[in-house]
């Protein structure tokens, strides 16, 4: 067999990247100098992001011997508001930490173990050869390597050198970072604010306010979120609108846009030689959010690339497989498929449900928290709705 300079080269060390590295070493005995981590960034490096980290993200960590490492505060609960109306429960969801901390904390714990982690180095050419690749760098570099990990993210190299196409149209998100607000009531307890009242401006997502912490100081990150089925050019003056009632002049600050890709039925996960991890392949098409995911998918995908690495194998079918029939993958599935119904006009019931219902509330947050829902919660939650949805319409009939 050929000799690589190294078995494996993670392209990305973001939360997929750093943590598929982590996995490799710290579960499946991969020897961390043959692991190659290569980013274009300098870390500590930004990625727009509200840095929520949802209690299943914090689980994977801690399977890796890991409790985060770095600045952040607890999520408590959620507050979903539309209009006038908010609907509050509490439960713990998990944290939130500023992501120019988290990933570099990361990728250091990796670079600890011993890790090869190069930064500031664009993956460029990806070619194939016998039994394996030749990849460039921007800076002119050249390893081989018998497998890739693309964890490069919504705008990465990797997908575009492998000729893939996009599966669905992309979301799109602004963010930014304030002080705490005399409106911020719900930031102040610790809870995370979800508006929906965006979605009269055509959004098809949510306005958010979550708790952060900057330089040991409360703050809050705030955004908006737009899945983006159906074009639209009202986002930004949406997120306008949402400041303004916060006591925020968007032109005082500076909102970053970023762009997500989601995760749908058709998305890819491998191809020979390959596998696609964290937003490489896709996110929550729902809540835009990705970040646990990212860190789950690292632990399936370092499983299936250590198995390719002994059998000699190239194909990922079961990495595939695993990827989709796992808790955090149904629920990626099952995002898909909310998203189309969450957002849309028609489904008015469900948004006062889940306004008017603890019960819904807690449920939702179960499953952001990546717990898999009993078949009871599910029929508890279609029998409620549908008794709501006749209460609703008779309610609007008394009205016309
Ligand atoms: C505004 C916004 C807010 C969000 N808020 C949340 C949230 O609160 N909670 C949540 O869970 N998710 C959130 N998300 C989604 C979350 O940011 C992503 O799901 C997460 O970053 C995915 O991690 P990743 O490791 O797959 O990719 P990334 O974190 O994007 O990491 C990819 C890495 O690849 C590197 N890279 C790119 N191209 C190359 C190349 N050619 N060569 C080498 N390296 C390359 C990049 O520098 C980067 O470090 C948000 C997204 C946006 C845009």
């Amino acid at each position: 067999m050929a000799d690589f300079s190294f078995d494996l080269v993670v392209v990305g060390g973001g939360p997929a990247g750093a943590t598929t590295a982590l996995h490799l070493v710290r579960h499946e005995g991969i020897a961390p100098r043959r692991v190659l981590v290569v980013d274009k960034a300098r870390f500590p490096r930004d990625k727009p992001c509200a840095g929520a980290v949802s209690a299943h993200g914090v689980r994977v960590l801690a399977r890796l011997g890991l409790e985060i490492g770095v600045p952040h505060v607890a999520m408590c609960g959620v507050r979903v508001m539309l209009g006038d109306a908010v609907g509050e429960s509490t439960l713990a969801m998990g944290i939130v930490a500023r992501r120019i901390e988290l990933d570099s904390w990361l990728l250091d714990v990796a670079r600890r173990d011993g890790v090869v982690v190069r930064e500031g180095d664009a993956l460029t050419g990806l070619e194939r050869i016998a039994g394996g690749f030749r990849l460039t760098t921007a800076r002119g570099e050249v390893v081989t390597t018998r497998l890739v990990a693309a964890c490069d993210g919504a705008g990465g190299a990797t997908r575009k050198l492998l000729g893939l196409r996009e599966p669905e149209r992309k979301g799109h998100l602004y963010v930014l970072e304030t002080d705490v607000a005399r409106a911020d009531v719900g930031v102040r307890r610790g809870l995370v604010d979800f508006d929906l009242s965006v979605l009269a401006d055509g959004v098809e997502g949510y306005y958010w306010d979550f708790p952060t912490v900057i330089d040991g100081r409360p703050a809050v990150s705030r955004g908006i979120y737009h899945a983006n089925m159906t074009a639209s050019r009202e986002v930004k003056a949406s997120l306008r609108r949402a400041l303004a009632r916060r006591g925020v002049d968007l032109a005082k600050v500076t909102p970053r846009a970023f762009s997500t890709r989601p995760f749908v039925r058709g998305s890819v996960t491998w191809v020979p030689g390959v596998v696609l991890v964290g937003e490489a392949a896709g996110i929550d098409r729902t809540t835009g959010e990705g970040i646990a995911q990212a860190m789950a998918m690292g632990g399936l995908a370092a499983r299936h690339l250590a198995r390719a690495l002994r059998t000699g194998s190239g194909t990922f079918v079961a990495y595939d497989h695993d990827v989709r029939r796992s808790t955090f993958g149904r629920h990626l599935l099952e995002s898909a498929w909310l998203a189309r119904r969450v957002y849309a006009p028609a489904f008015a019931p469900a948004r006062r449900y889940l306004l008017r219902s603890d019960y819904a509330r807690r449920t939702a947050l179960r499953w952001y928290r990546g717990e898999s829902l009993p078949l009871a919660a599910k029929l508890r939650m279609a029998l409620e709705l549908g008794g709501d949805a006749v209460s609703g319409g008779l309610s609007d009939l008394r009205a016309s």
